[in-house]
Order: C-alpha cells, then sequence, then structure tokens
C-alpha cells in the first residue's frame, strides 16, 4: 500500500506546536515580528503574501506588511531594508520573489541582515549550511526534512537523489539529507542516464520545474517520492513535476501536489521566524 504523505497535516500540526512556542514567548515579554515586502502587485505573488500573514495571525507572529509599486527603485528598496535591519522590534525579514526586472534580486537578499534573513537565502546563512553553524535554512527544503522525519522515512544510510540543483530548492537539500546521514546524489539537466541514477534512489526528491515528467521508469519499486513542482496543468488544475498516478502504485510513500510540499514551505518560514530569537 502507497502511503500519502499530507503535508497539509504535518504543516498543520507544525503551526499548532509554534503557536504553543509563540504564546511562551509572549509571557516572558518577547514579541515576534515580520516584515514582508512585496513590490508589485503580481497575482501569485499576493497570494502568497496573504498566506504568509494569515500563518502569521494564527501563530500569534505579528506582520507589517509593505506592499510597494511596480516602478519603486533598486535605492528606495534597500533604503526601506536597512531601516528594517536597524529596527530592534522587527526579527525577520521576507521580500516576495519574484522582483520587477529593473531590481537586481542578487543585491536585494544579500542586503537583508543574516539574522533577519527567514527565507534563508543570504550567502551567510547558505555557508552556514554547508559547514553545519546555526543559521536559518530554506524553507522548502528544510520542510521536506520535516515531511520524511514526521511521516516515520528513516534518512541515514539511504540513498537520496535528489532531481535539480538550484539554490532555494536542490542544493540546500542535498546539505540537508547529508546532515541526517543520507547518501546523497544530485542531478541536473547535464546528468547522464538521469532514468539509471534516479532509480538508485531510497528517497527521490523532484525539483526539475517539469510538469509531470517523472514517470515510473524513473522510480525503484518501494521509494519514497518527494515532489517539489508546483504547475498548473491544461485544465488549470496544480500538478507536480512527478507524473502522481503513474508513480504512486510502485512506490512506498509520496507527497501529493497540492497537498504535499507546498504547505510546509509557510510553516517552515513560521518555524524560522520563532527561531529568530534565538540568532538575535
Ligand atoms: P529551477 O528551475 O531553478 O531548477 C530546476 C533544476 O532542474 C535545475 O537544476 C535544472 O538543471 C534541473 N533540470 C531541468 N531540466 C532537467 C532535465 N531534463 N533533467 C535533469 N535536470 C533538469 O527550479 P526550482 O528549484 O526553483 O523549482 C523546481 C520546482 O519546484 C518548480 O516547479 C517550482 O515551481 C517548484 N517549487 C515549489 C516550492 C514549494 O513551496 N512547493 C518552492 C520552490 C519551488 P540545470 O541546473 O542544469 O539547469
Amino acid at each position: 500500500m502507497t502511503r500519502i504523505i499530507d503535508g497539509k497535516a504535518i504543516s498543520a500540526q507544525i503551526k499548532e506546536e509554534l503557536k504553543v512556542r509563540v504564546s511562551e514567548l509572549k509571557k516572558e515579554g518577547k514579541d515576534i515580528c515580520l516584515a514582508v515586502i512585496q513590490v508589485g502587485s503580481d497575482p501569485a505573488s499576493s497570494v502568497y503574501v496573504n498566506n504568509k500573514k494569515r500563518a502569521c495571525e494564527f501563530i500569534g507572529i505579528r506582520s507589517l506588511s509593505y506592499e510597494l509599486e511596480e516602478n519603486t527603485s533598486e535605492e528606495k528598496l534597500l533604503e526601506m531594508i536597512h531601516e528594517l535591519n536597524d529596527r530592534a522590534d522587527v526579527n525577520g525579514i521576507l521580500v516576495q520573489l519574484p522582483l520587477p526586472e529593473h531590481i537586481n534580486e542578487d543585491k536585494i537578499l544579500k542586503a537583508i541582515h543574516p539574522k533577519k534573513d527567514v527565507d534563508g537565502f543570504h550567502p551567510q546563512n547558505v555557508g552556514a549550511l554547508c559547514i553545519g553553524e546555526l543559521g536559518f535554512v530554506s524553507c522548502t527544503p528544510a520542510g521536506i526534512i520535516q515531511l520524511l522525519k514526521r511521516s516515520g522515512v528513516e534518512i541515514e544510510g539511504k540513498e537520496c537523489v535528489i532531481i535539480g540543483r538550484s539554490n532555494i530548492v536542490g542544493k540546500p537539500m542535498a546539505m540537508l539529507l547529508l546532515r541526517e546521514n543520507g547518501t546523497v546524489t544530485v542531478t541536473h539537466s547535464r546528468t547522464r542516464n538521469l532514468k539509471e541514477v534516479c532509480r538508485r534512489a531510497d528517497i527521490l526528491v523532484v525539483a526539475i520545474g517539469k510538469p509531470k515528467m517523472i514517470t515510473k521508469e524513473y522510480v525503484k519499486e518501494g521509494a519514497v517520492v518527494i515532489d517539489v513542482g508546483i504547475h498548473r496543468n491544461e485544465n488549470n488544475k496544480l500538478c507536480g513535476d512527478v507524473d502522481y498516478d503513474d508513480v504512486a502504485p510502485i512506490c512506498s510513500a509520496i507527497t501529493p501536489v497540492p497537498g504535499g510540499v507546498g504547505p510546509m514551505t509557510i510553516a517552515m518560514l513560521m518555524h524560522n521566524c520563532v527561531e529568530s530569537i534565538k540568532l538575535q
């Protein structure tokens, strides 16, 4: 029987735990505050930003919302980040991506103080993850580790194959699986014999950005499959990078899309906001 890893239920559990932690911190006089900046009004970004604000409200984190015009200059945005970096009452700063083309994303992400970088994208936090020091970890891969652990999937000693080497998913995922003592292989568009390499995996993490590309030919019988992809198919329904109907019957556990990895990303963002107290 294939187990469906329920990201909605696991993320709800994490948010409940965080809510308790935040109310304890409040009793000690510690309030947590997240500043969320959105430039422009891309509808998908607005949905993500609203979901983040709602999660803050549920957990008891104060959120400050900055909605800037599409034509806001890079200088103006940098100025705002510097102000928020200096404010003692702001624990986390999040700039919703993507940014308009005239703004250098890299420059903006590097301007956020590493101790307020709750997305975990600053080079200092990426470096900390690589050498096993304390820091913020990118939310999607951190959420995948929680999905695996809370579903009782053992990572230690397992063959873990990741498809994709992006800075926000593939690479931090590799570091986290390594930290959990998995044997890690990272594949990408130049990998030879991708199917063969993937079929070695006990745990296959797919972050390729291609709708339903991964079929059962890529999957070993009994493997655990984590699908990071999010796409809309021809009927405007959400689907992942994995062809779920084809793959689910042969694996031991799989994450659905929607309801798998997606909800975990916000839960881990909230986790990072709460952890910020420790780092600051
Ligand atoms: P990127 O486009 O940044 O990276 C895709 C990776 O896949 C690259 O490393 C690329 O290789 C590799 N790749 C592309 N085509 C192939 C191929 N044919 N064979 C092997 N490797 C290939 O994507 P992201 O990591 O940002 O995101 C991946 C997916 O996850 C997307 O669908 C995205 O929407 C989703 N996502 C979901 C999140 C969530 O909360 N659930 C959060 C973040 C992302 P190369 O480096 O060689 O180009």
